[in-house]
This record gives C-alpha cells, structure tokens and sequence, in this order.
C-alpha cells in the first residue's frame, strides 16, 4: 500500500455499540487528540448511524454494516428503507467503493458482548493493516487479530468502501452500556494506528522488523440448534460461554439443550471459536464463528 493520504475514524455503525459512539463524540469535540497524532494525514471522524445512535439500536430498517456490498449501492434504487440511504450517501462522500475511493484507510470501532478483549478484524491481507495490527497485538495485552478474507466488492461492511480498513471489535460490553476500560484501551489502540500510519507514511514502519503474531482465520459460523419452526433448541454450552479464542476439540460440548443435555462438537479437527454468543447475531443465525489458528510472521 502507499501513503495514507486520506483516513477515516469512525463508530456508532452500529447505535448501541457506545464505545465507538462516545469516543466520536469525544474526538468532533476535540479533533487534534487524533489529529496531532497523524498531522500528515487528511483525517475524518465519522459518526456512521446517526439514527441508530439516537434510538440506541443496532439499526433502524436494515444492518448498516451488511449494506456496503456493490450491488447495494449501485443497483438498489435509493427507498425508504434509513440505512440503504445512508450507505449510498456515505459510498459519494468518502467513496465510492472501489479503485477511485476518495478514502485510503477506515478504521471503525465496534463491540461485542462476546469475550473477546480488543480484536482487530482485517479484511484482507493488506501491506499496512498485517504491519500496524502484528505491532499493536504485541505491544497491548489482550489484543487479538482476526483475518476474514472476504472479496471486497462483494462484502457490505462500512469498511470496504475504503482502500484499505480495521474493524476494532471491542468486548465484552453489553450493547447500550460502556464500559470505561475498554473505552479507555480502544482509545489507545486508535491513537496507536495514527502514530503507525504516520510512521508507514515516512517509511519507518516498513523498517522495523516483523512480529510473531497469533492469528485466527474465518473458518465456519455455527448456528444454533433449531426446532422444525426455526426456533433455537439450545443455548451455548456453559463450557463455551467467554471460552473465545480458546481451542474446541471434536467431542468437546457445543451447546446445552433446554432438558440439560449437552450436544457436543461433531467435527474431525480443532477450531478456534470467536463471538460466542455475541446477542446481534441470533437474528443472523450465528452462535459463534470458527476461526483456525496459526502463527506467523508479518
Ligand atoms: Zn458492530
């Protein structure tokens, strides 16, 4: 990647997520905390839902996050539905999504009410955010990074209308609450990225030697166990429960029926399971998504 001429901090993607929603509210107010860390860049705070923000809900009509994919923003004729409207008008502001992005790098704090401390989500394998992401995993504790590869026209994360992009996955907070140390660690993870983008901007980051990071991959999500009419049947093993990141070996107990019996994990190998029981994702039919782990270098 080259320099990062132009970037974007933003939250409240999601309105009941507070940490990224307060920490907007902090840096519109007082811009040069950010911006001082990073004078060489062309840097926006964003709030990204501001009517999900002011009724404290995920979402109005439709997940903002599942609305940036290609054919949302071109095909979809504007309606009446909030968060379409808002995705095509963020995609002409800092966009439009793809080769003449107006946008270098996003990054957009999120939570969780899995236990998943600060988890950076990359979306692909990129120069500057594998380089950023292995320095901040190494210097703070309780740091994770989750790479999801996913084609970048096709995924609808808020984030990919940008050359580059790092979701800040930050729990677990339950959704509408805050929670001050996490606050505070998010924010210095922030400021840590606009300290590195400068750095990568003067050549220093490309310098450095490389780190050992852990890093767990998108493998598979798991659903619930479901009844012929749809509903759940089961709940996470209490086993499970803030057990993200750990190991799940075949045989080991997934889940916990109603009647107390366990259902265990039928599979022929290892996974490493990440946002368990996270509750925006019952609608989505997620009880968790399985990541493999490995160990490089970058
Ligand atoms: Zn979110």
């Amino acid at each position: 990647m080259d320099k990062i001429k132009t970037m974007i901090i933003s939250g409240g993607t999601h309105g009941n997520e507070l940490t990224g929603v307060q920490l907007i509210k902090k840096w519109t107010t007082n811009p040069e905390l950010c911006k001082k860390r990073a004078s060489d860049i062309n840097l926006d705070i964003v709030l990204v839902n501001p009517s999900a923000v002011a009724v404290v809900r995920r979402y109005v009509d439709h997940d903002l996050n599942r609305s940036f994919a290609d054919y949302m923003l071109n095909g979809a004729p504007r309606s009446l539905c909030v968060e379409w409207n808002r995705a095509q008008e963020l995609n002409q502001m800092y966009g439009p999504k793809g080769d003449s992005t107006k946008t270098d790098l996003i990054i957009d704090i999120h939570n969780t009410e899995s236990n998943m401390g600060v988890c950076l989500i990359l979306s692909e394998k990129n120069a500057f955010t594998m380089r950023a992401s292995a320095e901040i995993a190494n210097e703070f504790s309780d740091v994770h990074i989750y790479l999801q590869p996913e084609k970048r026209t096709t995924s609808p994360y808020f984030g990919t209308i940008a050359r580059a992009d790092i979701c800040v996955e930050v729990g677990p907070q339950s959704h509408g609450t805050l929670r001050a140390s996490l606050f505070e660690k998010t924010e210095q993870v922030v400021y840590r990225y606009l300290e590195l983008a400068s750095e990568w901007n003067a050549g220093l980051l490309q310098q450095k030697a490389k780190k050992k990071v852990t890093v767990f991959t998108q493998h598979k999500d798991i659903d619930y166990p479901r009844d012929r009419n749809g509903n759940i049947s089961a709940m996470i093993h209490p086993n499970l429960q803030n057990a993200d990141y750990a190991e799940l070996k075949p045989q080991d107990p997934l889940f916990r029926t109603f009647d107390g019996k366990d259902i265990l994990f039928e599979n022929d190998y290892s996974v490493w399971p990440l946002f368990i029981n996270e509750a925006a994702y019952y609608e989505k039919k997620i009880a968790m998504s399985t990541t493999l782990k490995s160990v490089e270098e970058w």
